[in-house]
C-alpha cells in the first residue's frame, strides 16, 4: 500500500530535498531545481566521492593515456556556490518510513524528498579471476590500471565483453543481457587503432581481438542499422564476435564461458555485471535485485517522496548517461511540481544515444529508439562524431557536469537528421 503524498510535511517550510549520489542523474536534477535553494527548499547532496567522475571519457585514458583529471568534476565547491550542502559521505541505510538517511560517518539526515541517484554497483567480485587476471573500464582505478597494461601490452589474444546482469521485474523495462555494450565498441576499435597505429602491430599477425557478448545479439538495445554499421566495420578490422557467451570465469591465459568453452587469452577487458548496492538491498525499499521500482514519472512505487533515476532505477535500461538524464529531468520536474512550480513533467520517452570513440579521429554516433518501440535507427560513422563527442565531454567538463543547454541537444537531433 503506497504512503500517502506526503501527509507529514508541514506547510510554508522550507522543504529538505537530499541528492544521493552526484553522478550523471544527480547533478543533472541538482542544476534543475538549484533556483529553489534558501527560496522553498534546502538542498544537501551527498556523495562519498570528492570528485564526480564522467564515466563516457574513460576509454580515453585506458588506451590514449588521457589524464583522469579531466574526467573528475570536483564536489564541495560547485555545490556549495549555488548554496546547497554537500557532505562527503556515503549512505548505508534509507528509513522511508521515517524519512531518514543513516550515513556511515555524519550519523542520521532527514528529508522532505529524497533523490536516490547512486548509480549501479560494477561488480568485479561477481567474476572468478578477475582480480587477479581481468581489465576493465568502469571507473577511474580500472581505467588507469588498463592503460599501464595496455602500454606495455606486446601481443597475443585479446578478449572483451560484458558480463551478464540480472534485473528485477517489479516494472516493465526491457530485460536487456548486459547493462550497456556501448563501452565494449570503444574498447575494441580504441584498442585495435592503438595497436596498430601507436605500436606498430599487425591484426592476425601480433594480435587478435575477439568480442562476446552474453546475448542473443551484440549491441541488443539499438535496431538493426547501428548493428550492421558496427558489424562491417568489425569485420574490416578482424574483430571477432561470438554470441550467448556467459562469462563465468578469467584466468592467466584463458576466459571460460557458462556453456563450457573456453577462449585462449592474454588480456580480458570486461564489462562486470551491474548490482544493486547492499545499502538499498538492506533498506528493502528495491525491486527484488535491489534497484529502485519508479512509475515513469520516476517516483518510488511505495513512498512518494522519494524519486529515483539513472542506473539505479529499474526503469532505466540500458544503463546509458542519456537514460540518466532523461530520468534525472522528469524526477527533477515532479518534485518542482509538488513544490507548486508551474512545469510540465517530460514523457518518460527514452532513447539510445552515444558517441563511440573508436581512436583517432573516428567515431560512430548511435541514436535508436527501437527498444522502446519508435522508428528512429541511426548509425553515423563519420569524424563529425568525433568533434561532437569532444564537444560533449568538454562541455560538461567545463561546465561541473552541468548538461548543455535544451537549445544545443534540439541542434543535434536536427544535425543527425541531416546526416542520415
Ligand atoms: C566506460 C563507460 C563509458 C560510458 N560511456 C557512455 C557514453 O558515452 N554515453 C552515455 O550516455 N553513457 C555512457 N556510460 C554510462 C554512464 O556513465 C552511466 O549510465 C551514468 O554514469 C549513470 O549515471 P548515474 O547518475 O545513474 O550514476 P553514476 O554516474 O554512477 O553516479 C552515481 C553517484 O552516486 C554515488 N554513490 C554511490 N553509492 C553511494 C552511496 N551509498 N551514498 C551516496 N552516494 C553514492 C557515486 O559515488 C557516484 O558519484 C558509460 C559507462 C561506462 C562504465
Amino acid at each position: 500500500m503506497p504512503k500517502p503524498l506526503l501527509k507529514h510535511l508541514k506547510a510554508d517550510v522550507m522543504k529538505k530535498v537530499v541528492i544521493l549520489g552526484a553522478g550523471f542523474a544527480g547533478l543533472h536534477i541538482f542544476y534543475k531545481i538549484r533556483h529553489l535553494v534558501g527560496k522553498s527548499i534546502e538542498l544537501t547532496v551527498i556523495d562519498p566521492r570528492k570528485f564526480s567522475l564522467l564515466k563516457p571519457s574513460l576509454p580515453e585514458v585506458a588506451f590514449e593515456g588521457a589524464p583522469v583529471s579531466h574526467s573528475l568534476v570536483e564536489l564541495e565547491h560547485t555545490i556549495k556556490t549555488k548554496g546547497a550542502t554537500y557532505i562527503q559521505d556515503e549512505a548505508v541505510f534509507i528509513d522511508a518510513e521515517n524519512n531518514t538517511v543513516k550515513l556511515k560517518e555524519n550519523g542520521d539526515i532527514e528529508y522532505d524528498y529524497l533523490m536516490i541517484t547512486v548509480g549501479a554497483i560494477k561488480d568485479y567480485d561477481a567474476i572468478k579471476g578477475f582480480r587477479e587476471y581481468g581489465y576493465s573500464v568502469c571507473d577511474d582505478t580500472q581505467a588507469q590500471r588498463l592503460w599501464d597494461r595496455v602500454k606495455s601490452f606486446e601481443g597475443g589474444k585479446v578478449v572483451t565483453g560484458a558480463a551478464k546482469s540480472t534485473w528485477g521485474t517489479r516494472v516493465d523495462a526491457p530485460p536487456l543481457n548486459a547493462p550497456c555494450e556501448g563501452p565494449i565498441g570503444e574498447i575494441m576499435f580504441m584498442l585495435d587503432y592503438y595497436l596498430v597505429n601507436e605500436k606498430k602491430m599487425e591484426r592476425k599477425k601480433d594480435f587478435s581481438i575477439d568480442v562476446f557478448t552474453p546475448g542473443e545479439i551484440f549491441f541488443e538495445d539499438v535496431g538493426d542499422v547501428p548493428r550492421n554499421a558496427v558489424g562491417k566495420i568489425m569485420q574490416e578490422r578482424d574483430i571477432a564476435l561470438h554470441n550467448n557467451k556467459v562469462l563465468s570465469e578469467i584466468g592467466k591465459d584463458f576466459i571460460a564461458f557458462e556453456d563450457g568453452t573456453k577462449m585462449e587469452c592474454d588480456l580480458a577487458i570486461i564489462i562486470p555485471p551491474y548490482s544493486a548496492p547492499q545499502f538499498l538491498k538492506d533498506s528493502g525499499i528495491g525491486d527484488e535485485k535491489g534497484f529502485i521500482p519508479t512509475d515513469t514519472k520516476m517516483r518510488h512505487l511505495d513512498y512518494p517522496n522519494i524519486f529515483a533515476a539513472g542506473d539505479i532505477a529499474a526503469l532505466a535500461q540500458p544503463k546509458l548517461g542519456h537514460v540518466a538524464i532523461i530520468e534525472g529531468a522528469i524526477a527533477a520536474a515532479g518534485l518542482l511540481k509538488d513544490l507548486g512550480e508551474d512545469v510540465e513533467i517530460p514523457p518518460h520517452d527514452l532513447e539510445v544515444f552515444c558517441i563511440m570513440n573508436m581512436g583517432g579521429h573516428d567515431a560512430t554516433l548511435i541514436a535508436s529508439d527501437v527498444l522502446y518501440g519508435g522508428k528512429t535507427d541511426v548509425a553515423i560513422h563519420s569524424p563529425i562524431s568525433k568533434m561532437m563527442k569532444w564537444g560533449f565531454d568538454s562541455y560538461l567538463y567545463y561546465n561541473k557536469g552541468h548538461m548543455p543547454p535544451d537549445i544545443a541537444l534540439e541542434a543535434t537531433d536536427k544535425l543527425i537528421k541531416l546526416l542520415s
